[in-house]
């Protein structure tokens, strides 16, 4: 599932190829990818808007069109792009291409097809956005004290609240795991009940964490490639994502899988102990 790390290496890798680009012919084979709406009249519409920029917000792709429209893309659990030269072969998971004036395609694919296509007027966007994703944790105003006031008052494990893109845009099963292990933070501690120096240390994990993620562009697990056809390698780097069973880098002790906020949740036992002073139902 590509997080913030993922959906950055895509936006950089695709950047070079669409920006000032025009959309010549838009096709959308899979009403799926932008329902309610009509496929072939959101395609009509992407006709003849040139690229202005392609921005990340939290998970989102936005392709910023000069009109001032937006197109807002959710890859969700495998969506992904390729750019190739005229009419390639169709691939069994292609839902979409976009023909740009330079005669290349960009070719939007997606084997689970829970990715999503949304057209946006100009004064649409931030409203929407505003509902769904909190502060870019990359930014430079997301600070301890941002991250404090997302966390202030919640009874939720601090795992479950990473995972709301309200608290931290972008954040996903992965980074959380990694940067609650760095930050030596239990995963079902409730979130509220976090002290000023593991808030500090969160946010430096999370940006850490983060920004590992970009530098090795991404993790590939399963469906996830660089638009040029890469494989990303922060797996490489995991501490403790996926590592349950082996030693916790920093102390030894075996990883531990539990369920937290109903996904599979990795830490070390000793690290990240849950203090017995603070200990509540979880
Ligand atoms: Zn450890």
């Amino acid at each position: 599932v590509p997080e913030l790390p993922e959906v950055e290496t895509i936006r950089r890798g695709l950047e070079p190829f669409v920006v000032g680009r025009r959309i010549e012919r838009a096709a959308i084979h899979d009403a799926r990818l932008t329902r309610p709406f009509d496929p072939a009249e959101v395609a009509r519409q992407l006709q003849g808007e040139r690229i202005a920029g392609l921005e990340r917000r939290g998970k989102y792709l936005a392709v910023r069109f000069e009109s001032g429209r937006v197109l807002l893309i959710h890859l969700r659990m495998t969506g992904n792009f390729r750019v190739s030269g005229r009419d390639p072969p169709d691939g069994p998971h292609d839902r979409a291409v976009l023909r740009l004036d330079n005669g290349s395609d960009v070719i939007y694919r997606d084997v689970r097809r829970f990715g999503t296509w949304l057209l946006v007027e100009p004064d649409e966007l931030e409203p929407y956005l505003a509902e769904r994703v909190g502060e870019e944790p990359l930014d430079d105003v997301f600070r301890t004290a941002t991250l404090a006031a997302r966390l202030a008052g919640r009874r939720a494990p601090i795992k479950a609240a990473l995972l709301d893109q309200r608290t931290v845009a972008g954040m996903g099963n992965i980074y959380a795991d990694e940067a609650l292990w760095r930050a030596r933070i239990h995963p079902l501690r409730p979130a509220g009940e976090l002290e000023r120096d593991e808030l500090r240390r969160l946010h430096r994990a999370l940006r850490d964490a983060l920004r590992t993620g970009i530098a090795r562009q991404g993790a590939t697990l399963s469906n996830y490639v660089t638009p040029d056809g890469e494989r990303g390698r922060m797996q490489e780097e995991f501490k403790v994502y996926g590592r349950e069973g082996e030693p916790c880098p920093r102390c030894g002790t075996p990883i531990e899988k539990i369920r937290g906020a109903g996904r599979g949740t990795h830490y070390c036992p000793n690290c990240q102990a849950f203090p017995t002073s603070v200990r509540s139902e979880a």
